[in-house]
């Protein structure tokens, strides 16, 4: 083996490890990363997505001075010496050598996002510290090394240390957030409903009625030890009894969690008033009850499972129409469905449906706006 054969070697070798390096620490906390170019901390923000960072292609080639053209197969990137081709359809990065190497790109708000990889194969050397927030790309120009870098950019590298504030607004892509919520529970089935939520690592909403958390409290106590929202439905489920009044409204949603709290050592303050909130939970109900410092929740997406019971495949199709439906919107489903042996046979079938689409499941809490018929957000 030669001596260039074997340094070439060595380099690709380093290239590997710079690569893994960056994907098995880009799973920690940072989304997010100012990016290093030589001796400065250029503008430009590094994204991790699914372990890897990404950059904007045109900023980073103004830093770096590349020039970029359009060609038929896809985009050419000079720089650094070296030329690459960026393969149409996220083909990869052809190599000045004509190997192809493997290259994703996206388009985030109309800017060409490429891996920042792609400067390694133009012969830039990438370091990347994450407790440190380094990431920064250079070449033989650099005069600081990476340590002189940090303590020079230390404070601005660091991200704000004023904790987010609390949001309303759940953290993932606007209308991909689901609430699952299941009604008239805890059941003779709900060790198998949370089975099946934990396959798929779902939390799910509850919303209890009392005498079902009396007959079934060790369900009760699962329910809350894995980590599900926790909701009140009332005591009798009785359209005549629960709307009598607005005092016994009340009655029954006090009674119903003074069982929760008995049972599980915690109560809650999300309300969803048995069949829905309309046409009977009118204003003198809802100022009886809200005032108590409850919330009213009721759904945006019915799955009318208790209706078509065991024909799955109408349930799934009820659902995904109405998910479908709000994503013009990018409004976050609240699917209502409960908690009966029917619907644990749609339901692994739905939660890999809605998975695949790029929903991520949360549970419903009391710093939530309330969704509700009445647009009540007390
Ligand atoms: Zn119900």
């Amino acid at each position: 083996m030669t001596i260039k054969k074997a340094m070439l070697l060595f380099f690709s070798f380093l290239l590997c490890l710079g690569v893994v390096q960056t994907t098995a620490s880009a799973t920690g906390a940072n989304a997010e990363l100012k990016l290093g170019v030589n001796d400065k901390l250029s503008g430009i923000t590094a994204v991790s997505v699914k372990g890897s960072y990404y950059v904007p292609l045109r900023a980073l080639a103004a830093e770096l001075k590349w020039t970029i053209t359009g060609l038929p197969d896809g985009i050419q990137v000079d720089g650094g010496g070296r030329k690459l081709l960026l393969l149409k359809g996220n083909g990869g990065a052809q190599l000045q050598d004509r190997t192809t190497a493997p290259m994703n790109t996206f388009v985030k708000n109309g800017t060409l996002m490429v891996q920042l990889k792609i400067s390694a194969y133009l012969g830039y050397i990438i370091s990347f510290e994450p407790d440190k927030y380094l990431l920064r790309v250079r070449d033989a120009s650099a005069a600081l090394d990476d340590a002189a870098f940090l303590s020079q950019y230390k404070s601005e590298l660091h991200p704000s240390t004023t904790p987010a504030k609390p949001s309303q607004t759940p953290a993932g892509k606007p209308g991909k957030t689901l609430y699952m919520t299941f009604d008239d529970g805890p059941s003779a089935t709900t060790s198998e409903l949370l089975d099946i939520l934990d396959k798929y690592g779902v939390k799910a909403t509850f919303f209890m009625l009392g005498p079902n958390m009396n007959r079934y409290p060790a369900e009760v106590k699962r329910i809350v030890k894995e980590g599900n929202g926790l909701g009140l439905h009332g005591m009798t489920h009785r359209k005549d009894k629960f709307y009598a009044s607005p005092s016994a409204a009340l009655a029954e949603m006090s009674g119903d969690n003074a069982v929760l709290q008995k049972i599980a050592g915690t109560g809650t303050t999300l309300i969803r008033p048995p069949y829905g909130s309309k046409p009977y939970f009118t204003k003198s109900f809802r100022d009886k009850v809200l005032v108590q410092g409850y919330h009213l929740w009721d759904w945006n997406v019915d799955s009318d499972d208790w209706k078509y019971k065991e024909n799955s495949a109408k349930i799934y199709n009820t659902v995904m129409n109405q998910v479908h439906g709000l994503q013009k919107s990018k409004t976050n489903p609240v699917v209502l469905m409960h908690d009966q042996k029917a619907t644990l046979k749609v339901l692994p079938r739905l939660l890999e449906s809605l998975k695949k689409e790029g929903y991520t499941f949360e549970i419903i809490t009391k710093d939530l706006q309330p969704l509700n018929f009445w647009k009540d957000h007390r």
